[in-house]
């Protein structure tokens, strides 16, 4: 058999290992890093929506617009070298939907405030303190424009300027790669698109120049960043980059608080479709109450309408893309699978640290066979069996092994890997393990975990407290194994049945049959009957009956012994076990004269739910003896 091998989906465990909250290095690589990769039908789907809001400049774009404090604009090149680099190759030369009318006159408009500046602040900044541009109240829009319109409405979209180097506290921006100050040079020529709760708002952003670092294919000094580039946003600190509200991909960007709600949504069990779906209902809500007060208003004003013999607009769906339409667009749930994959990826460190530290005092086994459905197939076979987990007393996942097998010998490997890691994090040892497989795990569990588990434990005999049952010394033990030496004792008992119609006769009733078991040491087969016990008078008679069994007979004897309904067999379910018995030797006569002793017992008062009763219970309340069961000497 070939080795077992167990991968671990954790990296090796290092307490010494410095945490960064963020996965790219700061290596100066011109390539972009928030590059959203995608497969091709999310690229497609994200594509299809609304052209606005794509932030990123392309060779497809016009040149920025000036903004004073640049160097030679005969110098710039239409395209900076920064945003090919980054656009991804399948993108490449894909043209942009052009923007919707009412968002191009609006980003104008805002861009003139923008420029608005003393000593290169923005007014905005200094007198109102915020990078959201004010913004009207819907009825406010209504009331002195006429005739309405409904892109008034939806045209009514927060906009915020988003240039870290007209902000307090930023005296100058390094360049991420040379670390020269960085310049601007100009506004980004379209607004970007932040999906939020209920609807979107847009960022301005401002584009940075290097005034060293040159292209390397032209040259030249070309090389710039976006304002809200993830370098730039991490040199900015978390004092300054809080207040971006936007998290990124290559395409689309959703708001911070929206991601939020996105992660508690993920760890409550609702999934991205979902997700998505109720995004959009969100969004179309926010679209039908604006629609729904147009509606109203109108109404309102068609007296003074009629008069003046206005038709007015019609309110448009919501995704209506025409050059005014208001161009709804809501992501997928596959690019918020994407965005937030990448979000974990990014923190794959620090939540690996995280879960190396937890405790595990109590812990617990799970496989799960999900995940690996997906990983991998070779010739539509799944080498990889499934995810063992480990979980600790706080139902925390402690470890995580791919594994080829369910078997012990893929368990022990994961472990002893998870011993080794709480001996490194100084934990103890787990006192308790919970299985769902008692009987096949406890030995394997108690090996593994040989200090802890069986520290200090004390096994507790059920009853402990009542004398042990023992069978009388003038009680004879006889194994039969031949056909005649079972028939001779079968016989002797049907000797003894008086002659009387309805006469009854009372036998002690047991069986014990085989077991098979699966490599994690779990039952998964009943066998065939084994042996039958019957206690008769002073005789305990042990027939050995496996080999008859599998050749579907009995001793005629023994037949006659279990057909015969005045002969009582006496135990505990002994129905279930004569029935069992008789399918196995296909024997046409019913196998009857069971008498369940637990049945007795509720009719007699003594128990209240026969269920829950095995034999050593019933004998401990009947009889007030202990009865020893031993798990190990029954399966052996
Ligand atoms: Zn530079």
């Amino acid at each position: 058999m070939a080795e077992p091998i167990a991968i671990l989906l954790q990296p090796g465990e290092d307490s010494q290992q410095i945490i960064v909250s963020d996965g790219d290095g700061d290596d100066g690589d011109i390539e972009s890093d928030d590059e959203w990769e995608g497969d091709t039908e999310d690229k497609c789907l994200e594509d299809k929506a609304s052209g606005a809001g794509l932030g990123v400049e392309d060779e497809s774009m016009g040149c920025a617009e000036d903004d004073g404090d640049e160097p030679n604009p005969a110098e710039r090149e239409p395209a900076d070298a920064d945003s090919i680099t980054r656009v991804p190759h399948a993108l490449r030369g894909l043209k942009r939907q052009p923007i919707a009318l009412w968002l191009a006159k609006r980003f104008a408009e805002l861009l003139v405030q923008a420029k608005d500046r003393i000593n290169g602040v923005p007014r905005l900044y200094y007198e109102l303190g915020t990078i959201w541009f004010p913004r009207k109240d819907s009825l406010f829009l209504l009331m002195p424009n006429w005739p309405p319109t409904p892109d008034l409405l939806y045209g009514n979209v927060q906009f915020l300027l988003w240039d870290p180097l007209g902000m307090p506290m930023v005296v100058a921006i390094p360049c991420p790669v040379c670390k020269t100050h960085l310049k601007r040079h100009g506004y980004i020529s379209r607004p970007r698109q932040v999906v939020d709760f209920n609807e979107s708002f847009y960022m301005i952003g401002v584009r940075y120049l290097c005034p060293t670092c040159r292209n390397p294919k032209s040259g030249r000094c070309t090389v710039t960043y976006s304002s809200w580039d993830k370098r730039i946003l991490k040199i900015l600190g978390p004092e300054v980059s809080n207040i971006f509200p936007a998290w990124l991909s290559w395409r689309c960007a959703i708001s911070k608080r929206l991601f939020g709600w996105l992660r508690t949504c993920m760890q409550s069990g609702m999934g991205l479709k979902q997700f998505s779906d109720g995004l959009r209902v969100q969004h179309l809500l926010a679209y039908h109450e604006l629609e729904h007060q147009y509606l109203h208003y109108l109404r309102r004003v068609r007296p003074m309408a009629k008069a003046l013999g206005r038709v007015f607009q019609k309110f448009p769906a919501y995704d209506d893309a025409s050059p005014n339409g208001p161009h709804g667009y809501v992501p997928s749930a596959s690019f918020f699978r994407n965005i937030y994959d990448q979000f974990m990826e990014d923190h794959r460190p620090a939540i690996h640290q995280q879960v190396s530290v937890l405790s595990f005092g109590a812990g617990s086994l799970d496989h799960s066979h999900k995940l690996t459905k997906h990983v991998a197939s070779l010739n539509h076979k799944h080498p990889l069996q499934g995810v063992l987990s480990t979980g600790n007393q706080n139902g925390e996942i402690r470890t995580m092994h791919l594994v080829t097998t369910t078997g012990h010998s893929q368990t022990e490997l994961a472990l002893s890997e998870l011993l080794k890691s709480l001996e490194l994090f100084g934990h103890d040892p787990p006192n308790v393990m919970f299985t769902d497989n008692i009987l096949g795990d406890k030995h394997f569990l108690e090996d593994v975990f040989s200090n802890s588990l069986r520290k200090d434990v004390i096994a507790m005999e059920a009853y402990s407290h009542l004398d042990e049952l023992t069978i009388p010394q003038d009680l004879n033990v006889s194994v039969r194994n031949t056909p005649l030496s079972i028939n001779e004792a079968c016989r002797s008992i049907l000797n003894d049945l008086p002659n009387d119609r309805g006469a009854k006769l009372v036998v002690g009733f047991d069986m014990e049959w085989n077991v098979n078991y699966s490599a994690n040491g779990r039952i998964v087969h009943r066998g065939p009957t084994g042996l039958v016990q019957i206690a008769y008078q002073k005789h305990i008679y042990l027939l050995q009956i496996g080999d008859m069994v599998a050749e579907a007979r009995l001793p005629s004897e023994l037949m006659a012994l279990l057909e015969n309904p005045n002969i009582l067999k006496a135990g505990k379910n002994p129905c279930g076990d004569l029935r069992s018995l008789q399918e196995a030797v296909r024997s046409p006569m019913l196998f009857q004269g069971a008498f369940d002793l637990a049945k007795l017992a509720k009719q007699k008062c003594v128990v209240y739910d026969i269920r829950k009763e095995s034999l050593a219970s019933l004998c401990a309340r009947t009889l007030h003896y202990r009865l020893n069961k031993n798990l190990s000497e029954r399966i052996s």
